[in-house]
């Protein structure tokens, strides 16, 4: 015990080190599968002995149960807002009143860049964080201390010892572009519409009450103010945050102490070339009197600290007109209107085109062919048209209607909830059909080794498949793909060999695409790019109906009995079926052999263990170890490797050694591996 103790408070502290190295100095001493290791190892050690954890635990990050609704706290300190300025003028009014409040004494501005994220006040009491609060309306926010505690970025207890009895951390908590971007190709492959905004995603992601659900999602957190300090005194901002690094909080790697207002629009005319290429959205820079003595004699307005002040970029715009709106078709069949205009120049390239979201937003906006629209480029890569210049409009312009057949493979298409996304949902669809393929045969569905990206794209573009069950069919085709065989009709031999493609790599393929079709029910019905269907709802809806003919028969109604099945995801598994392509998908997949069963598991719900910790010891006549503890996990218990207060049972074999004489000792119930197998065999 003193030793997993130990080890225990070892393990937290080396995570914890290369946590701050990462987030706090952004370098890494180890790869990720290592670091990885030492978090495998803290959970099993504190499975072990659950008397040992604690919540500032690194493994307690992982999100608790969800909650009602959040409750409201008080600010210590209020949150203020800060007052905006777009221009070096403005920043010298500014600084003319910072002078003349502080009639003549010296001053000088801590800047940091302002990441466009979302405001947060962590409040730390002995070390420990107590409380993750959102800024509400400056007075009272909602307590999210639930969703602060998934962000690796954000200590749970203070590093080094010379940390104040209270100190609340005010700072932003924005998404990394790189995490942003990998977690909405995690969500278009689930079928979910992607996030447009990494902004607007992490405001929605800190209001989720179910933090479980959003612990992998990689927020991060930077640190740019203070509210409530008891214990502690500091001279100016500078020092604060030097403090905050010491204990682990993230501050700006940027940040910087500038003598006069000059050098801070000398930051401010770097940092607007620098913003551009850091791996996080910033609007702009904050300047703040560097000393506290001095913020407090400035004092603030009803809205605003006098002390402080945000210089923001401006958006860059132009004017163009609308000639027409051409339509895109996105993998998952969304179909996005897209703004043709005149050329204009914008932030340095000359522009055509422009984003106009959705049909939600062509309505908002209410934008016409041969209208004078607006464009911006702001955070985003691809501008957007974001006003019309309604004066401008000729006569005659004509309204935008979402089209009625997909522009690619005029198939049927489908409007989603409110409208916002027309959608096509032809799943033969061209546009669709190389990221489906891709999709299916990826590991987490077909598993089909070899086809990689590169190779499916050749398979599509020289005419080899069309839809899925068509890769059954490839090995017909060995000879062509070779450039052995000269094809029928169209194609010239060398338009229909494989680049790169030996015998045999294209012998495994076809033997890993014959392997596939024993797979399971569950991986079947999850490579079908079912919207809103990912692997985990699959498997749980196989299990339930078992063949997929009986899930193409299932009601809305029978689908939503399936634990974690709601009501948006049972429609769109009726719409697929009830469409005639998805018929047809599955129909062909049928007929090439590809199975369409789900075997037989344990009926989910029978866990005659749950909760249980059993110990098992001994040699068993029935059961390898390794067997048993399967079978005790697949029941819901969970097998220890030492016997403690905490276990349920001590299932004995022969030989049972020290281990019965310490159960007994405990009182702990003793089960032979008959009395072991009738206990799991009853209760079904
Ligand atoms: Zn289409």
């Amino acid at each position: 015990m003193p030793n997993a103790k130990q080890d225990i408070a070892r393990l937290r502290e080396e995570i914890e080190r290369h946590d701050r190295l990462y987030y706090v100095e952004g370098r890494t001493e180890i790869s990720d599968p290592a670091y990885d290791a030492l978090f495998t190892q803290l959970k099993a050690l504190e499975a072990e002995h659950p008397e040992l954890v604690t919540p500032d635990s690194p493994t307690q990050r992982v999100g608790g149960e969800p909650l009602d609704g959040f409750e409201h706290v008080a600010h210590a300190v209020p949150m203020l807002s800060i007052d905006n300025t777009y221009s070096p003028d403005e920043l010298r009014e500014f600084d003319g009143r910072v002078a003349k409040g502080l009639a003549g004494e010296a001053y000088e501005y801590l800047v940091d860049p302002k990441v466009d994220g979302v405001s947060a006040s962590l409040r730390y009491e002995d070390g420990l964080l107590r409380l993750g609060a959102t800024r509400g309306d400056g007075k009272t926010g909602d307590d999210i201390t639930q969703n602060i505690k998934t962000i690796g970025a954000i200590p749970l207890r203070l590093h080094g010892r010379d940390w104040p009895e209270v100190v609340e951390v005010r700072g932003e908590v924005y998404w990394p572009r790189d995490r942003f971007d990998a977690y909405n190709k995690k969500r278009e492959k689930e079928g979910v519409e992607p996030f447009a905004n990494p902004r607007n995603a992490t405001a929605g992601t800190l209001k989720s009450l179910d933090s479980a659900a959003i612990a992998d999602r990689g927020l991060s957190f930077v640190a740019h103010g203070f509210g409530e300090i008891v214990g502690a005194a500091f001279e100016t901002a500078a020092e604060m945050f030097q403090a905050f690094k010491r204990w682990g909080i993230p501050i700006s790697t940027d940040a910087k102490v500038c003598k006069d207002i000059e050098a801070v629009i000398q930051f401010v005319e770097r940092w607007d070339e620098t913003r551009k290429a850091i791996g996080y959205e910033t609007d702009g820079v904050v300047a703040k009197v560097n000393r506290l003595e001095q913020r407090d004699a400035l004092g603030a307005t009803s809205r605003y600290p006098r002390w402080c002040i945000a210089y923001k970029y401006a958006a860059q715009q132009a004017e163009s007109v609308l000639r027409s709106v051409d339509f895109q078709v996105g993998k998952l069949g969304t179909i996005t209107p897209r703004a043709v205009m005149d050329p204009v120049q914008l932030s340095g390239t000359t522009v055509r085109h422009a984003s106009l979201h959705n049909f939600d937003q062509v309505e908002r906006l209410d934008v016409r062919i041969g209208d004078t629209v607006v464009v911006e480029k702001a955070g985003e890569i691809i501008p957007q048209v974001v006003r019309v210049v309604t004066e401008k409009r000729p006569k005659g312009a004509k309204k935008i209607a979402p089209p009625k057949r997909c522009p690619v493979c005029r198939g049927d298409v489908t409007k989603d909830e409110g409208g916002v996304y027309v959608r096509c949902i032809n799943p033969a669809c061209e546009a669709q059909i190389k990221e489906r393929l891709k999709y299916y045969c990826g590991r987490d569905q077909m598993d089909i080794e070899g086809a990689g990206d590169v190779l499916i794209d050749q398979l599509v573009d020289k005419g080899y498949v069309h839809q899925y069950a068509d890769l059954y069919r490839l090995a017909e085709h060995r000879g062509e793909m070779l450039g052995d065989t000269p094809p029928d009709g169209l194609f010239e031999p060398s338009e229909r060999k494989l680049d790169r493609m030996g015998e045999k790599s294209i012998d495994n393929l076809l033997a890993a695409i014959v392997r596939s079709k024993k797979q399971p029910l569950s991986r079947v019905l999850a490579a079908l790019n079912i919207r809103h269907v990912g692997g985990a709802s699959a498997e749980l809806i196989a299990e339930r109906f078992g063949t997929m003919q009986h899930i193409a028969e299932a009601t809305v109604e029978a689908l939503q009995e399936v634990d974690g099945v709601g009501p948006e995801m049972a429609e769109s598994v009726r719409v697929f079926f009830d469409s005639a392509a998805g018929r047809e998908t599955w129909e062909a997949l049928y007929r090439e052999d590809v199975n369409m069963t789900q075997p037989e598991t344990r009926p989910r719900g029978a866990r005659p263990l749950a909760g249980k910790t059993l110990v098992v010891t001994g040699t068993l006549e029935h059961f390898g170890r390794k067997e048993i503890e399967k079978l005790i996990k697949d029941l819901g218990g969970k097998t220890a490797g030492s016997v403690s207060k905490k276990t349920d049972y001590l299932v004995v074999g022969e030989k049972a050694g020290s281990k019965l004489d310490k159960a007994e000792k405990l009182g702990v119930t003793v089960l032979t591996e008959a009395e072991f197998i009738e206990l799991t065999e009853d209760s079904e």
